[in-house]
């Protein structure tokens, strides 16, 4: 979201600033942030001092603070030590002119942190500065009211609302007509679209008909509303991918109900069934908190168990940071000592290395189509793309030059757990 978030801030500021990569030359640094751990904000202010120095040596360069620590902290980060000269919440981006302008009069530091029922951005074509221009994440919502007890985004991003049906399409066509082969629909809970009358199955059905020749991807699915309709639309369509990143967070009942997720191990298991039986060549990922509030070691085996019972390709785990102003902040205690954290993410963290080597050895001897995104920078001459499951395959070049957004064949020889590697064929 901050990715794409940070393209339509490049679209709003483009008429009076251009995009620089040495932040040293910069005349304003925007820092597009997140709130959703506390390591995130540590480092979000450890580079917010390190601007502050700049500012000391440079005069005229502004410092502002945009996102979702912007939202939660608010005028904490006016503090005079930071030297930040704004502060703009995730909806009110559009501000950012009018606050320079008063910056610039003399009218002092600007803030807008109002949260709203209706902003998406729709209008503005956001400016790709950080893509491959091969995949493009194109936002069909913003907010959430979930509510899930640890989760801060109902707090900096507001209320779910969704972005006007033609707007989508026609940022995803124009995307197609640039050159773009795979589109990413993001939104918080995207299972939630809803348009007038269109659902998010029909949004994704219609995206998959601009072209069979782009694909299609979407983040992220809330278990409670994967809905077998989408399951159907993306089977019928071959150039939706197939990848699903369904959080689960935890495998254990009562855990699930203190996170206030709104679906039990059982519903999970038939979700992912259900998927499998649409989709058999599915990949599946997943988020997975470790610690959260009163885990019991037996809970803490559930999610284990259950990981190991839909054997995830993938999975982002983080141990349980406590959020200031969410429910789990006010009414439970952070009561799982960091040693205990940091076990039990590590056993996470093995057996899901262990169920991705397995999950990756089922392509090796596979030939498969992969969208290249060009030359791996880590891996110097090998070529890196993906293949419809979002796995990440390395071949090497064999004569001509092969352009980013081709669609070529590779025959799987190996993997990790992290990649597969095969030649092309
Ligand atoms: S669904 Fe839950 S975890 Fe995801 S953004 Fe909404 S409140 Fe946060």
């Amino acid at each position: 979201m901050n990715f794409a978030d940070s393209d339509v801030l490049s679209a709003i500021l483009s008429p009076r600033y251009e995009p620089t990569s040495d932040y040293k030359q910069a005349d304003l640094i925007l820092v597009n942030t997140c709130s959703i751990r506390d390591h995130a904000e540590q480092r979000v202010l450890n580079r917010l001092r390190e601007f502050t120095a700049l500012k000391k040596r440079r005069s005229g360069l502004y410092v502002g603070v945009v996102g979702c620590m912007a939202e939660r902290m608010k005028d904490e980060l006016l503090e005079e030590a930071l030297q930040i000269d704004l502060v703009v919440g995730p909806d009110a981006y559009r501000q950012i002119p009018v606050l320079l302008d008063q910056l610039s009069t003399g009218g002092g530091k600007g803030m807008d942190v109002n949260l709203s029922t209706e902003e998406t951005y729709h209008d503005i074509v956001p400016l790709r500065a950080t893509e491959n221009k091969v995949s493009a994440f194109v936002s069909i919502m913003r907010g959430c009211q979930n509510f899930c007890a640890y989760c801060v985004v109902p707090y900096t991003r507001g209320a779910e609302r969704s972005r006007p049906f033609d707007s989508i399409i026609d940022e995803a066509r124009a995307l197609f007509e640039q050159g773009y082969r795979e589109v990413t629909l993001l939104g918080q809970n995207v299972n939630s679209y809803h348009y007038q009358d269109v659902g998010f199955a029909r949004l994704m059905a219609s995206v998959a008909e601009i072209d069979p020749r782009l694909r299609v991807r979407f983040a992220t699915s809330h278990p409670k509303d994967l809905s077998d309709e989408l399951l159907a639309t993306m089977a019928a369509y071959p150039n939706i991918c197939r990848a699903i990143h369904l959080p689960v967070q935890s495998g254990s009942d009562t855990m699930l109900k203190r996170m206030n997720r709104k679906y039990t191990r059982d519903h999970y298991l038939q979700r992912v069934a259900a998927i499998r039986a649409a989709l058999p060549d599915v990949s599946l990922s997943t988020d997975l908190i470790a610690g959260f509030c009163g885990e019991t070691e037996a809970e803490h085996q559930d999610t284990l168990s259950l990981m190991r019972e839909v054997e995830f390709d993938s999975a982002f785990m983080f141990k349980y940071s406590d959020r200031p102003g969410t429910f789990a902040h006010r009414h439970y205690q952070d009561d799982i000592s960091e040693e205990v954290k940091t076990a039990r993410l590590n056993e996470i963290i093995a057996l899901q290395t262990e169920l991705s080597l397995k999950c990756n050895q089922k392509y090796v001897g596979r030939t498969m189509e992969v969208l290249v995104e060009g030359l791996s920078e880590k891996r110097g001459k090998q070529y890196i793309g993906r293949n419809t499951q979002n796995k990440v395959v390395l071949f090497e070049p064999t004569g001509a030059e092969i352009k980013p957004g081709t669609y070529v064949q590779v025959n799987v020889k190996r993997c990790s757990a992290v990649t597969l590697l095969g030649d092309l064929v």
